[in-house]
């Protein structure tokens, strides 16, 4: 069959004029027949099966029963009435139940003769009933044809009430079908369809739609959905080797002073094994020439930090600077904090850049960025600004990453730029360094200038014949002007400048004067090459060849032969391994899996808001100890208003449990100036104040380890994650620490089962598995990044086997066979290639 019959528009097949065609483009992106096969059905309706009362579930689902109506009664209720009918079978009773048409029903329902039923089954009250069911004498229903599995498609209202019901597009499957003989081209190699056992395309996308029985249905399920997530990975691995090919990083091949003498000295603890290894997978990143694209994942209070640190110290050792981003100023200074800490007595010069540094302090910052004097550089977004330059910047570490945007990451790779045009200051700077260490040079070199636009040599212009036509992929101008110059020719976008030298390139003055002009464009950011006369004329082919290889050096994007830089991205909100694996299929990950020894787990313990005074007693009894508290309200933009009276309600009453001069109480929200909260911040830190009052603010990494309860007020409005979160702010000293989720008496059965997680584990990615299922992985990742998760007929979360199995036989298949050319693999690169043809596989990957 041919390959482009699946792009037929579903307007050629016969039962779909303009009208329905238009419906089904609008309301399920139906345009072709191929998407038209790719509507699988939401669920099937098993008629194959007949249960008995007593085997009924409660579980909502479709059922048929064989059994008798032996009673029949109307029951008065506030709005109408129902009809009631007790129906039996010889395992037990239950109710089927009419709130419409029950005139008709009354009338030709027939007592005590054996009915076939079939409808969704409730629990209600205590019994089994069954609205509306489907009704059919046993007689007629042993001498109709059986469809065995129905299945259910996905719909909208506007189709249903346009006609176009599950019977019609199940007709249209079938319509089809017959027009395609069912003969569909297989999309996946021979070995992968034996090895596994698969059906072919052909029977999967019949039995998907046409299911035999159960065990058919089965197996169509699970070769489409190896399929989807097999074809997914490929891509994703494929990007990620790419990238490793194509992204050259800096390489830092030495393990210098600062490292091994930070590991002999000044390691304030022993390592976890988990820190070293990770430390070990990050060294081999760094030394392998390729940029290292990295996610940390590690629960709160597993030591993410020291990894950091050990790491810019690398890119330290190697003479470059290194830059660790951080989502809030509070964190941001604590990690100043604590790396200053680390890093005493030790020669390394680190700044702290936030929103509030002072102009003064931050001008600093950039001229000693700039000249290379600075080291390390921590910060919030401050970081992101134009005017943060460095000198050379080998390393961008980002801390709790799922808070900054892709863009904001996007940037900091740039920073490893040179600034793309230097401030005017600095090209005079430039020249007039030159001009006074090489007059004489200097001056030769402004007089070329007066020639240049004079004249065009014959091997200008053979070499212009050839760069005009773009053959080397980008675009070259000639006698184009940078700075005071006017060069030869220049690709702007790769900064690359080509100097063809005249005859008169031959004296030593005028070799001397080249070369403080190569100085000069190099410190401006652009590479040079430069080509004698003969050889543009007598050898143009080898001269081509010289710029390719030098435009292939350069990484893809990147300008000038810089780098960007080494990236590391560290989170404490475990990503389930499942949603890693896809969403970051193509970064490379690591896990801090073991918290450091000596750690006790926190208690955590549920309590109702009628149990507050308990709790003010356990609060005064740890207090008395010489512990801290943490008080946590919620703070949702939606009720922002409310959440702020609430706050400053709790606050109150806690002041009036809390009297001075016994007590001392802090309070931290969103609207304090910043100021104010790192004043009060502080005194808690200080151990000067008892209780924090505070929104969420102080979710992220705070660290003070003499404070030992964590109390969350209202806790069944915060997520699974966040909860995690704030847990994590105690449990951090020897003492034993606990959590109490207060909560009103009104709890949802997901807010339960979140609730009953967290008392029940501390355990980050068994609590991101649960916030996984309860949510949904779109909801869990945000909306720019859930495009991946719109997937035809897997489950990210249900199917996590196959998707490994899916993942291991990619990954396989590109390692033996990385460009798919085997004559076994055709089939998957001709697939492969289909797909982004027709974007159907893009939209996966944000
Ligand atoms: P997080 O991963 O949450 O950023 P931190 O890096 O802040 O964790 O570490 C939490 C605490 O554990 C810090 O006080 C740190 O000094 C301590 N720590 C880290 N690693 C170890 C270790 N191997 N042994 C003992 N304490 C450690
Ligand atoms: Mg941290």
């Amino acid at each position: 069959m041919n390959a482009n019959y699946l792009q037929t528009p579903v307007t050629y097949l016969k039962g779909v004029g303009p009208h329905r065609a238009q419906l089904l483009e609008s309301e399920l992106g139906i345009g072709t027949y191929q998407d038209l096969l790719n509507l699988f059905p939401n669920r099937y309706i098993d008629k194959t099966q007949y249960y008995k009362i007593n085997q009924l579930q409660r579980s909502g689902a479709d059922v048929q029963i064989v059994g008798k109506i032996i009673h029949i009664k109307t029951v008065e209720q506030k709005k109408g009435k129902r009809l009631v009918a007790t129906f039996i079978d010889d395992t037990g009773e239950m109710e089927l139940v009419w709130f419409r048409g029950q005139k008709w029903i009354r009338e030709n329902l027939k007592l005590n003769m054996p009915y076939v039923i079939f409808g969704r089954c409730n629990w209600y009250n205590g019994k089994f009933s069954m609205p509306h069911p489907e009704l059919e004498l046993l007689s007629e229903h042993e001498k109709g044809v059986k469809v065995s599995m129905q299945p259910i498609y996905p719909s909208t209202e506007k189709l249903g009430n346009s006609g176009i019901t599950n019977r019609v597009v199940s007709k249209l499957l079938q319509q089809l079908f017959i027009e395609s003989n069912g003969k569909f081209m297989e999309t996946l190699s021979d070995p992968l369809l034996h090895e596994l056992k698969l059906f072919s395309k052909s029977d999967a996308l019949f039995n998907i739609h046409f299911p035999k029985d159960q065990a058919s249905l089965a197996k169509a399920q699970f070769r489409l959905k190896f399929e989807e997530l097999f074809y997914i990975q490929l891509q994703l691995l494929t990007k990620k080797m790419l990238r490793k090919q194509k992204i050259k990083g800096f390489n830092f091949d030495q393990v210098g002073e600062l490292f091994n003498g930070f590991y002999k000295n000044h390691l304030p603890f022993t390592l976890t094994n988990a820190q070293k290894r990770v430390i070990k997978e990050i060294r081999a990143d760094l030394g392998s020439n390729a940029q290292m694209n990295r996610l940390l994942q590690g629960d709160v209070g597993s030591g993410k930090t020291i990894v950091a640190l050990m790491t810019m110290l690398l890119a330290i050792d190697n003479g470059f600077q290194a830059c660790l981003m951080a989502p809030t100023e509070i964190l941001a200074n604590q990690h100043y904090n604590g790396i200053k800490e680390l890093l005493d007595n030790m020669d390394v010069t680190c700044a702290l850049l936030t929103g509030s540094t002072k102009k003064s302090d931050r001008n600093i910052i950039h001229e000693q960025l700039e000249n290379g004097e600075l080291q390390i550089l921590i910060g919030t977004h401050a970081l992101l600004e134009d005017k943060v330059q460095y000198k050379n910047l080998g390393l961008a570490i980002v801390d709790e990453q799922h808070r900054f945007g892709v863009a904001q990451r996007s940037k900091l790779w740039h920073k490893g730029r040179p600034p793309q045009t230097p401030p005017k200051g600095r090209v005079n700077e430039i020249h007039r360094k030159y001009q006074t260490v090489r007059p004489s040079a200097y001056s030769l070199l402004k007089q070329n200038q007066l020639e240049r636009k004079k004249q065009t040599t014959e091997a200008e212009r053979i070499l212009w014949e050839q760069l005009k036509t773009k053959q080397l992929g980008v675009k070259f101008r000639r006698q184009h002007v940078i700075d005071e110059f006017i060069v030869d020719f220049v690709c702007l976008s790769k900064k690359i400048v080509i100097e063809v030298d005249g005859a008169y390139h031959n004296t030593p003055s005028q070799l001397e004067a080249d070369e403080i002009r190569t100085k000069i464009l190099k410190d401006l950011g652009y590479s040079v090459i430069r080509f004698k006369n003969q050889e543009v004329i007598g050898a143009i082919d080898s001269v081509l060849k010289k710029i390719q290889a030098r435009l292939d050096s350069l990484p893809s994007g990147e300008v000038g032969g810089a780098f960007p830089p080494h990236i590391l991205v560290m989170t404490a909100t475990p990503i389930p391994r499942t949603l890693a694996m896809s969403l970051y299929g193509d970064l490379d990950i690591s896990v801090i899996d073991e918290l450091p020894p000596g750690r006790k787990a926190v208690k955590t313990v549920h309590r109702y808001d009628s149990n507050r005074l308990k709790v003010f007693r356990f609060i005064k009894d740890e207090i008395k100890k010489g512990r801290q508290i943490y008080v946590v309200y919620p703070l949702i933009q939606e009720s922002e208003a409310l959440d702020y009276k609430d706050l400053m309600d709790g606050y109150e009453s806690i002041v009036r449990e809390f009297p001075l001069p016994d007590y001392q109480i802090s309070i931290v929200h969103g609207k304090m100036k910043p100021a104010d909260k790192d004043y009060e911040m502080a005194r808690f830190v200080k151990g000067e104040t008892h209780i924090m009052v505070a929104t969420t603010v102080i979710e992220v990494g705070v660290n003070v380890p003499n404070a030992s309860v964590m109390i969350i007020e209202s806790a069944e409005r915060f997520g699974l994650s966040q909860l995690h979160q704030l847990r994590g702010r105690v449990g951090r000293g020897a003492d034993q620490s606990y959590c109490i989720l207060m909560t009103s008496h009104k709890l949802s059965s997901e807010a339960k089962t979140r609730l009953e997680t967290m008392v029940r584990t501390n355990d980050g990615f068994e609590i991101a598995e649960v916030d996984l299922r309860l949510r949904g992985p779109g909801d869990l990742m945000g909306t720019q990044q859930s495009g991946i998760l719109n997937l035809k007929i897997a489950d990210i979360v249900k199917d996590n086997d196959i998707l490994k199995t899916a993942r291991w036989y990619a990954l396989k298949i590109l390692k033996e066979d990385p460009s798919l050319e085997s004559q076994e693999n055709l089939i998957i690169r001709h697939t492969y290639a289909q797909m982004v043809k027709h974007k159907r596989i893009w939209k996966y990957i944000s």
